[in-house]
């Protein structure tokens, strides 16, 4: 058997797995199981090549015997866990580091569910079941905040009374693991030292500043729903629109995260879709201009990032459709082209490593983000 470390990246209905060697170097077996906690729940597994090897329902709805049938799956390709890494979203202002999840540390993880009611719980409890299933087995937590622990004091504050700072009311970033993979790419690119903007664009999306690799800026911040328009999330909203809610549409606290959570962004823009493919295949005008606000948005976010690091050397894409979409990297890069940004079609239509001419002023990349390889690696470091 070879020992492995199993990253896990659990969502609301699927979750997402990779093996990689004891070193988190090298990437071993990859699956999910779709419809997680369901009975409809089905694990599908393949080798690093993208293989199909397993593919079947497990008829249990209990997380207990997902997890089993994922090691077990692993174990029929003579793969056996060493220990096991979650994506965690929440640190708060404790963690900046990956950390062995005793019971000490399992409980004050819990203190961050408040801070993201909907991200938190899912990983905590996928922790909890592997804990029931086998006590042995070493968990260990990578967090989506602590990419931005460099960021400076003043981008982290909010121009409110100073005990909410204090108390923990403060931006602190997310997507932290996917910056954090990018980031450890910047020295092939030359921008080791750079001033980077990456643009992380899936279901959720944000964009981040980097400095010298270093986090200093982002457009997430007390929560995820901050910054960009998302699949279903608004991004930046001024709150007195929830305050409106609340006072003149009766809503209470559920229905304003349902609001915030499930019902806006590019679904509620379009009326039919969050998926971003979807949008872009359709000829409804309301899905048209999902689109447009999604990228009019994010190249906003992009020349406020360059201004928070006082200049910009580069524009990175990432993520579902940062690295997919030819169209949306198009677009903002097309309403960023008085930053310097010449892009070049083919290129960006041939989903190519630079999508911006030779004579651009400034390049654009696009490069695959690797949330569960960065956490395997950090994970070996720590073990
Ligand atoms: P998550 O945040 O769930 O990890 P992903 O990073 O997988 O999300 O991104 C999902 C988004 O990427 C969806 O909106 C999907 O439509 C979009 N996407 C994936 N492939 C493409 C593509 N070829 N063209 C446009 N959008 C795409």
């Amino acid at each position: 058997m070879t020992p492995c470390l199993l990253a896990i990246n659990a969502g609301s209905s699927t979750l997402k797995f990779r093996a990689f060697s004891a070193d988190g170097q090298t990437l071993l077996a990859r699956g999910m199981v779709d419809r997680f906690g369901s009975k409809e729940a089905k694990l599908q597994l393949s080798d690093a090549r993208g293989q199909p090897q397993t593919e079947r329902p497990l008829d249990d709805a209990s997380h207990q015997a997902a997890l089993a049938a994922v090691l077990n799956s692993l174990a029929d390709q003579q793969l056996q866990v060493r220990a096991v890494v979650h994506r965690v979203v929440h640190g708060g202002k404790r963690y900046h580091e990956p950390i062995r999840i005793d019971a000490a540390a399992r409980a004050a993880l819990d203190e961050y569910i408040p801070l993201a009611p909907l991200h938190q719980p899912v990983s905590l409890e996928v922790v909890d079941a592997f804990q029931e299933l086998d006590d042995r087995l070493p968990q260990i937590a990578c967090f989506d905040t602590a990419f931005h622990a460099s960021q400076p004091e003043v981008a982290t504050r909010f121009g409110i009374a100073r005990h909410w700072h204090d108390e923990g009311v403060r931006r602190y970033g997310f997507h932290g693991l996917s910056y954090a993979a990018i980031s450890r790419r910047l020295p092939e690119l030359n921008l080791a030292h750079g001033k980077v903007v990456v643009c992380h664009l899936g279901n959720g999306a944000s964009a981040c500043a980097i400095e010298s690799g270093k986090s200093i800026a982002s457009s997430m911040g007390f929560s995820a729903v901050d910054g960009l328009m998302m699949g279903s999330r608004p991004g930046y909203i001024d709150p007195e629109v929830i305050l409106y809610w609340q006072e003149h549409e009766g809503m209470g606290v559920k229905d304003v995260r349902r609001e915030l959570y499930k019902n806006s962004g590019l679904l509620g823009v379009s009326g039919v879709s969050a998926d971003m493919r979807e949008l872009l295949d359709s000829e409804l005008p309301a899905a048209r201009e999902a689109v447009e606000l999604f990228c009019y948005r994010a190249a906003r976010e992009v020349a406020s990032l360059a201004g928070a690091l006082r200049g910009l050397d580069a524009v990175i894409f990432t993520a579902g459709i940062g690295e997919h979409s030819a169209e949306v990297r198009g677009r903002i890069l097309q309403q960023l082209a008085w930053l310097g940004f010449e892009l070049d079609h083919a290129a960006n239509l041939a989903h190519s490593r630079r999508l911006t001419t030779q004579n651009s002023r400034l390049p654009a990349y696009a490069l695959p983000t690797d949330e569960e390889g960065e956490m395997a690696r950090q994970a070996a470091r720590l073990l």
